[in-house]
C-alpha cells in the first residue's frame, strides 16, 4: 500500500502511525482518568410537538470537560471508547446522571418529560445492561416511562436476534425504544416492522437537503410516510430553519429537533425552556 512507495513516504507514514498510536493512548489515559475525576456531564436537548412546539421529550448528550483540554464534543471521544469498551462504564454514568436528573427535576415540582439516552451497541451487549437499567430507575425512584432509549441501525442490525429479544423485555419494563440517525444505515423496512422500535429519527442529512433538491425533498417524505405506516412515530432531528420546518409539517412528521427550537441547554435552562413550552 502507501509503504510500496519507499524511501521519504515510508518514513512519513510511520512517524505519523506512531503519533497516531501515542495520541491515542494519551487519549485512552485521559479518558480513564475522566472517568474516576467525574469530568463528564450532559446537556440537554428539546424536542418539540411538530404543531403545537410543545416539548414533548428531551435527548441527553454527553459532554467531557477536561481540565486540560477543555470542553470536548462526543464526536471526538465516543468511537474511541465504543473500541476499548470504556462505553460500558460511561454509558452506566449516563444512566445513572439521567436518572438522578429527572428525580431532581421531579421534586423541584416542573412537569417531567421523557428523556432520550443513546446506547451504543457494545453497551447494549454487555451482561450488566437491563440490570444496570432498572438499578437506578428503582434506586432513583422514577417511572420508567421517562426514559427512552436511541440506538442506531447498524447498532440493531448488528444481531437482530439477540436485539429484538432485549428490546422486547426494554419495552415490558416501560421504556421507549428510538431508532436514531434513521436512513444512514442499511436496515430493510422488513427489519424496521420487526423491531421493537416506538420512534424513528429521521437523520439530519435528509433535513439538510430540504429546499436544496426536488429529489431528496420527495425521499425524506416517502420515509415519513413509510415510518407512519409502520407504526413509527417520527421525529424529524437538526432542524435549523423554518424552511425545513415547514416543510416537515407538511409531510405529517410528529416532532422536531434542532437548533431552530433549541440547541442542546443544561439542566437549569431546561427548566427555563419548559416554563415557556409547556
Ligand atoms: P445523535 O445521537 O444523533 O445526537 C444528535 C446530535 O446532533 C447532537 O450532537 C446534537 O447536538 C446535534 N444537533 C441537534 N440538532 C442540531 C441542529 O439543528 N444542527 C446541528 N448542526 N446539529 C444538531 P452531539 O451532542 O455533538 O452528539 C453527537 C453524537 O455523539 C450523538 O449523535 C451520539 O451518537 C453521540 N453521543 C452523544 N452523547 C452520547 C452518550 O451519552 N452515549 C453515547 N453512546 N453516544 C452519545
Ligand atoms: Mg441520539
Ligand atoms: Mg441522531
Ligand atoms: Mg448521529
Amino acid at each position: 500500500k502507501v509503504k510500496a512507495r519507499g524511501g521519504g513516504g515510508y518514513r512519513f507514514y510511520e512517524s505519523s502511525m506512531i503519533a497516531d498510536v501515542i495520541k491515542r493512548s494519551a487519549l485512552e489515559r485521559d479518558l480513564r482518568k475522566a472517568i474516576i475525576h467525574e469530568e463528564f456531564s450532559l446537556v440537554y436537548q428539546p424536542i418539540v410537538d411538530a404543531n403545537s412546539e410543545r416539548a414533548v421529550a428531551m435527548e441527553a448528550l454527553i459532554r467531557w470537560n477536561s481540565p486540560e483540554k477543555g470542553l470536548i464534543s462526543p464526536i471526538e471521544f465516543i468511537p474511541l471508547t465504543e473500541e476499548i469498551g470504556l462505553i460500558v462504564p460511561i454509558g452506566e454514568w449516563v444512566i445513572a446522571e439521567v436518572c438522578r436528573q429527572i428525580k431532581e427535576w421531579q421534586l423541584s415540582d416542573y412537569k417531567t418529560i421523557p428523556v432520550s439516552i443513546n446506547v451504543a451497541q457494545l453497551q447494549l451487549e454487555s451482561k450488566v445492561f437491563l440490570t444496570v437499567l432498572s438499578k437506578y430507575i428503582r434506586h432513583y425512584d422514577i417511572e420508567p416511562q421517562l426514559l427512552h432509549i436511541e440506538l442506531t441501525e447498524s447498532n440493531l442490525m448488528h444481531s437482530i436476534s439477540r436485539n429484538d429479544r432485549l428490546l422486547k423485555i426494554v419495552r415490558t419494563m416501560g421504556l421507549t425504544v428510538l431508532l436514531d440517525d434513521f436512513g444512514t444505515g442499511y436496515s430493510s423496512l422488513s427489519y424496521l416492522q420487526r423491531l421493537p422500535i416506538d420512534i424513528v429519527k429521521i437523520d439530519k442529512s435528509f433535513i439538510n437537503e430540504i429546499n436544496q433538491t426536488n429529489s431528496e425533498e420527495l425521499l425524506i417524505s416517502d420515509i415519513i410516510s413509510i415510518a407512519h405506516r409502520l407504526n413509527k412515530t417520527v421525529i424529524g432531528e437538526g432542524v435549523e430553519t423554518l424552511e425545513q420546518l415547514n416543510y416537515l409539517r407538511a409531510c405529517g412528521c410528529d416532532a422536531i429537533q434542532g437548533f431552530y427550537f433549541s440547541k442542546p441547554i443544561n439542566a437549569t435552562e431546561v427548566v427555563k425552556f419548559l416554563e415557556k413550552n409547556n
